[in-house]
């Protein structure tokens, strides 16, 4: 397939670059596009939430589609090329990155005040560490 049948089911799509584009993730209540989507050379669609961080599967149920949907129909049994070692651009992942650093130091900043944090403060710093390991993941890091 091209990316057109999940683009069609995506909020905020904007082209990042040449079979680039960049959505709201259908997954997670994303209001800043931040769902990356990719079409490679061979035809496959690869999606990764910098975000949320939420799976492929995730994602392409929200959309109503299947995960097979990313895959081209093969038509000579056989795969051209292996696993993508680095599916997304580093900038991505610097993006995600550089704003989770931010809630990071936020809390750093409240800590060295003496500052204890609130339970809710504790649960977002928990997840902007996931959220790094997802973005860092994400672009082969
Ligand atoms: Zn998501």
């Amino acid at each position: 397939m091209s990316a057109d049948i999940l683009l069609a089911k995506l909020n905020k799509v904007k082209r990042a670059g040449p079979g680039r584009w960049m959505a709201c993730c259908p997954a997670c209540a994303d209001k800043h596009p931040s769902l990356s989507i990719r079409e490679t050379d061979d035809g496959r669609i690869l999606v990764h939430d910098f975000s949320g961080g939420c799976s492929a599967a995730e994602i392409v149920a929200a959309a109503g589609l299947e995960l097979s949907d990313l895959f081209p129909p093969r038509n000579d049994g056989h795969h051209r090329s292996g696993p993508e070692r680095r599916p997304f651009p580093a900038t991505d992942a610097l993006r995600a990155v550089g704003f989770e650093a931010l809630v990071v130091c936020a809390a750093a900043a409240a800590l060295a005040t003496g500052e204890p944090l609130s339970a809710v403060d504790r649960e977002r710093l928990l997840q902007a560490g996931e959220r790094i390991q997802s973005a860092l993941s994400g672009a082969g890091l």
